[in-house]
């Protein structure tokens, strides 16, 4: 479902004038297949973030493929990234990116908006989604009344409600304390069951990467084990 090979990505840092190449993605290829969980695991800075960001669309490498659904996504324009994402990623970030001045209902159900689907539908599916992750009982209360296990579920919720087949995590438990992690880490594995969702996750924390099916490593700007090579 997703196959990336060569891809390569560099940043240019500093000053100009003293300007500095960081070869980030020197030489990235995997495939994975739908309904797996894969964790990549590695150090900070080793450019797992930046990764994530090329195969989301909202990074452009400066070359190589990635390839999902039969799609090649790696020259779409803006545009086409964006249209594409909305169909086909679900993202959890470390820090939940929930809008503060939206409830849970109104949070979950923004994604559904934007795909412009009718207001009796999303009533509908934001409620079947809030029970699947129990929430109903805060579904009127704002982000900031809720614990760090409540809001990482809302951001589930959110990735989740336009079935999307791919799930993208980034760090998406490194803030919470390690009984809220396991809970999540659960949700997340009944999620993977019920509905063969495909899950990359993104960790430097080799338990949470435990749960996954398989782990890849990044170091210096390539990714190894896991059978990352067989493509
Ligand atoms: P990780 O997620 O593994 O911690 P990142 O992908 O965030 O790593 O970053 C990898 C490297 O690329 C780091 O050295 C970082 O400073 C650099 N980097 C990331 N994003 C940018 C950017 N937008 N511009 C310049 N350098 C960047
Ligand atoms: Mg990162």
């Amino acid at each position: 479902m997703i196959t990336v090979q060569s891809l390569q990505h560099t940043f240019t840092i500093g000053k100009k004038g003293q300007e500095k190449k960081v070869e980030v993605l020197k030489d990235i290829n995997f495939r994975i297949e739908q309904g797996e969980v894969v964790a990549i695991v590695g150090k900070s800075g080793s450019g797992k973030s930046t990764l994530l960001q090329t195969i989301a669309g909202f990074m452009k490498p400066d070359s190589g493929s990635i390839i999902i659904n039969n799609t090649e996504i790696a020259g779409f324009t803006e545009k086409q990234s964006t249209a594409f994402r909305l169909d086909h990623f679900g993202f959890i970030f470390q820090n939940f990116q929930l809008l503060p001045s939206q409830t849970v209902f109104e949070n979950v159900e923004l994604p559904l908006k934007l795909k412009g689907i009718s207001p009796a539908i999303r009533k509908k599916k934001v409620s079947e989604m809030l029970t699947k992750v129990e929430l109903t009982a805060v579904e009127d209360h704002y982000p900031n009344e809720l614990s760090g296990g409540q809001q990482q579920r809302v951001s589930i919720a959110r990735a989740m409600i336009t079935n999307p087949p791919i799930i993208l995590a980034d760090e998406s438990t490194g803030s919470l304390d390690s009984q809220t992690e396991k809970e999540i880490l659960s949700l997340i594995q009944q999620l993977n069951e019920q509905d063969n969702i495909t899950f990359i996750i993104i960790t430097h924390d080799e338990e949470v990467a435990s749960i996954a099916d398989r782990k890849f490593r990044m170091a210096d700007g390539v990714l190894v084990g896991g059978m990352a090579h067989v493509i």
